[in-house]
């Protein structure tokens, strides 16, 4: 642990009821946050809610072409900047960067066939 304190079943216990739901790299983002910009200050649960919650506020102040893929039209980068189709697909990156192609990008609706007629 960062500050040398004990990590006990107990406050793991409490830990996971209070954050279990955060992903665990956005977790590990908030702590190394905390770090660098909190000194002194205690790392509590609530600290990994006000990192998380900080860097939301700042996204969304942030002009809409540097949240959104460059690549993928629609999806939202995350703190890595990839989006959740370049985690899916790497390698649509490389293909763009050699062509300037970007991948076919369906809608859910263009991907159900339309009830009652055939393809
Ligand atoms: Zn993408």
């Amino acid at each position: 642990m960062v500050d040398n304190r004990q990590v006990t079943d107990p406050a793991i216990m409490l830990w996971t009821k209070l954050l279990g739901h955060i992903d665990y790299d956005d977790a590990v983002w908030a702590l190394r946050q905390h770090r660098l910009t909190q000194a002194g200050k205690y790392f509590e649960p609530g600290s990994v809610t006000q990192q998380l919650a900080a860097r939301r506020q700042s996204a969304a102040l942030k002009p809409l072409e540097q949240t959104q893929c460059d690549i993928h039209e629609g999806y939202i980068l995350g703190p890595d900047g990839d989006c959740h189709q370049c985690t899916r697909f790497p390698e649509d990156r490389p293909h763009f960067l050699a062509t300037g192609e970007r991948p076919a990008m369906l809608s859910l609706g263009a991907l159900t066939a339309p009830i009652g007629k055939q393809p």
